[in-house]
């Protein structure tokens, strides 16, 4: 690690001091994009390994090229810790992301141009779930469920589509929704049509794990999940199953476990990816810890406290509050657009993305909403105490900002520079995770580690 840190420092300063920039910068500003979080080190390190060097496609004991000796050991151990972690019964580590993971997902389970049902994406559900703007609204035909009059899930809606376009596959799961899935009920709805029923746990991953949110492992057919977004792992995917993984898929002979390797490679992928594997083997590890789960639950408590305080505060927080790490904040009431809102805080270092929310008459690019999450305020030890300053410091960032159209605004500069100056000072009283600096040999870690 060492000898390739002090290589890329001696012979690419130009690309070291943009690594090293990217540290300052996340120490300074607060990361409230509720799909990130901090990798420790030590994750950092694996992902950075020469193991990386691996070519070998195929599993652990079936590659199809020599020299797999070590990385068939590490693919082995991350599928364990996946398992035991989980709670699972079978783990599919190879995913690049989550997206690949549910394309290979749905290629197995549904024939081309046949039926899924999954969230609608203004309503918070992802591309992948079928949205015209993927290739799975292209090549299969998706029907979508949305929200109730209180910005739930609609399950009554869920049922009835459900019975009237008979899926193949049920989709649970979201990118912007800020409370419990009830996976049971999806479950009940799924068998009452015959679907297999996908959990995508991608954003609450880390939330599933430690139990802060109900486990859709056995109620499921199969779960699928980013490596990177709460997990605090690298930037990857893992499929999951849990007491279904034997259960048989649509050709009525082939168990689903069996389908999912298949699906991943060689149908929807190459090469695995070795040193990444090798960084969620780390990962998941780190999410087994007592630490973690305490981390998770203070997610979850910042989370509350950042709603009930933006919400004194005058904003509207759409479903009233939260379960988990997510705020979403209807921003069209303090006269601005999503995009508005996320480039003025950006200017006082404040991390947050736009996002549409129900009944948004703005383009994606623009918005009606505002997304926050906690998980990396979390990391950074902040609680529910810290929820209120930083609720205040969003609030003045908005509050001297003002729209001149849906993308252009005005900022008074000097207040401005206050705003970021006290987001300076808070993030300097609780440093990331990993300091800016890595313990073993005190040089900031830009770059290679
Ligand atoms: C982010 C997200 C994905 C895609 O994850 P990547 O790993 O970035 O490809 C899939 N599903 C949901 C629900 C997500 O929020």
């Amino acid at each position: 690690m060492r000898l390739g840190m002090d290589a890329l420092r001696r012979a690419d300063p130009e690309l070291t001091a943009l690594l090293d920039a990217e540290v300052r910068q996340q120490e300074t500003t607060l990361a409230m994009v509720a799909s990130a979080s901090i990798a420790d080190p030590s994750v950092l390190a694996a992902g950075g390994a020469a193991l990386s060097n691996v070519t070998a496609e195929g599993y652990p004991g079936a590659r199809y090229h020599p020299g797999a000796e070590q990385f068939d050991h590490v693919e082995r151990l991350a599928v364990e810790r996946a398992k035991e972690l989980f709670g699972a019964r079978y783990a599919n580590v190879q995913p690049h992301s989550c997206s690949s993971a549910n394309l290979a997902v749905l290629a197995a389970l549904v024939p081309p141009g046949g039926t899924l049902l999954g969230l609608d994406l203004d309503s918070g559900g992802h591309l992948t779930h079928g949205s015209p703007a993927s290739v799975t609204g292209r090549h299969y035909r998706a029907v979508h469920y949305g929200l109730d009059h209180v910005g739930r899930i609609d399950y009554a809606q869920v049922a009835q589509l459900a019975q009237e376009h008979r899926p193949k596959v049920l989709i649970a799961g979201a990118s912007a929704y800020p409370r419990t899935l009830d996976f049971a009920r999806f479950r009940a709805i799924a068998d009452s049509v015959g679907a297999y029923l996908i959990a995508d746990i991608s954003h609450i991953a880390g939330l599933v794990a430690t139990g802060e949110h109900p486990s859709p492992i056995d109620l499921a057919h199969i779960t699928t999940t980013s490596t990177y977004k709460q997990l605090g792992g690298p930037r990857g995917g893992l499929i999951l199953s849990g007491q279904e993984h034997r259960t048989l898929g649509p050709d009525g002979r082939t168990p689903l476990s069996r389908l999912i390797q298949r699906a991943v490679f060689p149908q929807s992928q190459g090469t695995p990816s070795p040193a990444t594997i090798a960084a969620k083997a780390r990962a998941f590890t780190l999410a087994a810890a007592p630490e973690f789960k305490q981390t998770t639950r203070l997610i979850v408590d910042n989370a509350k406290a950042l709603a009930s305080e933006l919400s004194e505060l005058g904003f509207r927080i759409l479903t009233g509050g939260t379960d988990n790490h997510m705020v979403l904040v209807d921003i069209k009431n303090r006269g601005m657009t999503g995009v508005v809102a996320e480039r003025a805080l950006e200017e006082c270092g404040i991390l947050a993305n736009r996002n549409r929310i129900p009944g948004d008459d703005k383009p994606p690019l623009v918005t009606s909403g505002l997304r926050l999450g906690t998980n990396i305020l979390a990391q950074r030890g902040m609680g529910p105490e810290q929820m209120r300053e930083c609720a205040r410091l969003l609030h003045a960032a908005l509050a001297i900002t003002t729209a001149l159209g849906d993308t252009e605004y005005r900022m008074e500069p000097g207040a401005a520079a206050e705003v970021r100056e006290a987001v300076r000072t808070l993030c300097a009283r609780y440093p990331l995770p990993f300091d800016g600096r890595d313990s073993n040999h005190d040089v900031p870690m830009g770059a290679g580690l």
